[in-house]
């Protein structure tokens, strides 16, 4: 006898891939349910994400017309212009090269991690199929090569739930591709790479050299790369919508930090964290004062 239970769909990682996809899967009446190891809530941010034109063909695909442009609102704006593409530096601050002239490559628009995830998973938690604080610990197939074949999948409080189409949208450190053998993440021994998410008062937004608060910037010189762009999303005063200003309580800038591993001290990781400042203007120190 075939199983006449309706398709139901299992997606493991309330992060951006695995909300977007439940948004799309619960507006095509998809039975869906999400499962996240996190708390509701949970303040592990991340940084700022580009986002291109793949992903807003995705984003358009799954939410509605809405959710998209409450989406769309948070991006920040960088001289008028939304979307930008790196520019590539020297060390002595003269640009080499303006990815945005490429038309091939992706132009993209910064957003806060946390608000685009916010904004992807409170659909799905609204409608009863996201479940927070559930960690997945492994899965096995049920019947196996029968028409009744199905996914068990078990958490680690010993839980389980059945599907017929597990997903694994669990983050770079998956669990599920693991289990199925996927084994694609090297590391990376030569470098160290620091990454850091700073605020940015508008007044300090404003004094920034234009060529490096509007376009992120990218430098590759001695053996080092160096990644910077801000983020200055507008305030949308409902009230007046002309009005414009910025919204301070998201703006930030993101510097990121490539070493190579033997100018590193050991103890780079524990070190407090105005000793990093001091590594970072150190192994700077020959490049431009920008
Ligand atoms: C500083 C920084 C900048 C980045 N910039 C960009 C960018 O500009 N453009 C870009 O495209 N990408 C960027 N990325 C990468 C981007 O953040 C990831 O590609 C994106 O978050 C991946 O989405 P995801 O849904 O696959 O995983 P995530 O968003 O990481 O979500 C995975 C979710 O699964 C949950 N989870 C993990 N394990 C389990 C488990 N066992 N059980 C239940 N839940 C679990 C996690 O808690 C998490 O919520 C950046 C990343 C960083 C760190």
């Amino acid at each position: 006898m075939v199983d006449k239970s309706p398709f139901r769909v299992i997606i493991i990682g309330a992060g951006l891939a695995g909300s977007l996809l439940a948004n799309g899967l619960i507006r095509h009446d998809v039975d869906v349910q999400v499962y996240e190891r996190l708390p509701k809530d949970s303040k592990r941010e991340g940084y700022q994400i580009r986002l291109g034109a793949a992903a807003l063909k995705g984003m358009r695909a799954c939410l509605s017309q809405d959710e998209l442009e409450r989406i769309v609102q948070k991006f920040g704006r960088a001289n008028g212009s939304r979307s930008e593409a790196p520019v590539i530096y020297n060390k002595h601050f003269e640009a080499m090269l303006d990815l945005s002239t490429f038309p091939v490559y992706s132009k993209s628009a910064p957003i806060s991690r946390v608000v685009l995830r916010d904004a992807l998973a409170a659909p799905v938690s609204a409608a009863g199929k996201l479940k927070y604080g559930c960690q997945f610990s492994r899965y096995e197939i049920l019947e196996h090569g029968t028409p009744q074949e199905r996914v068990r999948v078990w958490f680690e409080d010993g839980s389980h739930d059945d599907c017929d189409i597990l997903i694994g949208a669990d983050g770079s450190h998956s669990k599920i591709n693991s289990q199925i053998g996927l084994d694609n993440i090297s590391q990376i021994q030569s470098h160290v790479s620091m990454i850091a998410k700073n605020e940015l008062a508008t007044k300090r937004y404003l004094e920034l050299n234009p060529r490096v608060s509007q376009k992120p910037v990218i430098v590759f010189a001695d053996n080092k790369s160096l990644y910077f762009c801000a983020y200055l999303p507008e305030k949308i005063d409902d009230s007046e919508p002309s009005k414009k200003s910025f919204d301070e309580s998201l703006s930030s800038s993101m510097f990121g930090l490539h070493v190579p591993s033997s100018q590193c001290p050991d103890n780079l990781a524990t070190l407090p964290t105005d000793e990093k400042w001091e590594f970072v203007s150190q192994a700077l120190k020959d490049w431009s004062t920008e």
